[in-house]
């Protein structure tokens, strides 16, 4: 018997993964990442489920929701959580992409670390019933953590996978979880909690201005992970870096058409300005620079960087001025 494990790398679908393998059954873990994971890079999430699928000997195979993804968050047909989470779409999607592999690796059944009552929208009853019958997985998601406070699927009736080693969980607490994972020899796991960015409410607040704006790209979702982030015109967006790390990752997204923004005589953060615009507005832009550089003086000298031309404006600090702080 062949399942796919959804595995986000985290405390609770590690644990389903273990029960499961425990059993005996021939195991393939499948991660999901998509514009708005909290993590990139060698610590993040895939790292996390690269590490617990060696620890169980599984194969672990990875599918990037992208462009995909983005048009799902634009518009969810099952609406959002508090913030701009599209939870009850972004678990059908996945467990749609689920079935796909399901079904291309000759699998019966689909196993999730999901525990009931311990996120609001998409993990009680009437929302995993519904996930399961849009994503065509009807009875066929098996949940090991809260299995035994769920009616039995149809893997647990028919004896492909043994229904007593399951579990009771349920709420928000992770105390159980944490004794589980002890009991199982899993030490090494990111810490609980949290959904993905789009739970953020100052987050959610900058992917808003995009919808509203339908600027809603990939290109455009990288950004609103850096530096402070000013709406000058409907058109045109001022990104200003906060450190070192942000002011490099700044110029490495930049795209031809950007402006980059620097202080030229002082310290200060790079900025980078992206859309259509009045001349106006780059001078504005550099006063903002201006009042987040290191200058003392009363006036600062801004170089201005497009793919085409180099220039400089000399701008008032304004260091006092309430209009030059932070606006999404
Ligand atoms: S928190 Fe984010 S990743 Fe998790 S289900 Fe909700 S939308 Fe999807």
């Amino acid at each position: 018997m062949k399942a796919v494990v959804l595995l986000s790398g985290g405390l609770d679908s590690s644990l389903a993964l273990k029960l499961i393998a425990d059993q005996g059954i021939d195991v393939l873990a499948l991660h999901f990442s998509s514009p708005f994971c909290r993590c990139d890079g060698a610590g993040g999430c895939g790292f996390s489920a690269r590490k617990i699928s060696e620890f169980v000997g599984v194969r672990l195979r990875s599918i990037y929701l992208g462009e995909e993804y983005l048009e799902m968050v634009k518009d969810p047909r099952h609406g959002r959580g508090r913030n701009l989470n599209p939870c009850i779409d972004c678990r059908i999607l996945k467990f749609v992409h689920a079935k796909k592999t399901m079904e291309e690796e000759g699998a019966s059944f689909i196993v999730t670390g999901e525990v009931i009552g311990q996120r609001p929208m998409s993990q009680h009853k009437r929302a995993l019933n519904l996930i399961e019958e849009e994503s065509g997985l009807k009875d066929l998601v098996v949940r090991p953590l809260s299995a035994k406070i769920l009616s039995p699927t149809i893997p647990e009736r028919e004896g492909w996978v043994n229904r007593d080693s399951f579990l009771d969980f349920q709420g928000r607490t992770r105390k159980p979880q944490m004794k589980l994972a002890q009991d199982l020899g899993i030490n090494d796991y990111p810490c609980p909690g949290g959904g993905c960015l789009l739970t953020d409410p100052s987050f959610s607040r900058r992917v808003k201005d995009l919808l509203c704006h339908d600027l809603l790209d990939m290109d455009n979702v990288e950004l609103l992970k850096v530096g402070r982030h000013f709406r000058l015109t409907s058109d045109f967006k001022l990104v200003v870096g906060r450190n070192e790390s942000e002011n490099n990752k700044l110029i490495a997204l930049k795209q031809p058409e950007d402006i980059i923004f620097e202080p030229a005589d002082t310290t200060g953060p790079t900025g980078m300005g992206r859309g259509p615009h009045a001349e106006q507005i780059i001078y504005f832009a550099s006063k903002i620079i201006a009042r987040y550089s290191d200058s003392d003086e009363a006036e600062v000298k801004i170089q201005i960087r497009t793919g085409r031309e180099e220039k400089s404006f000399i701008v008032l600090a304004e260091k006092g001025e309430n209009r030059f702080s932070e606006q999404i």
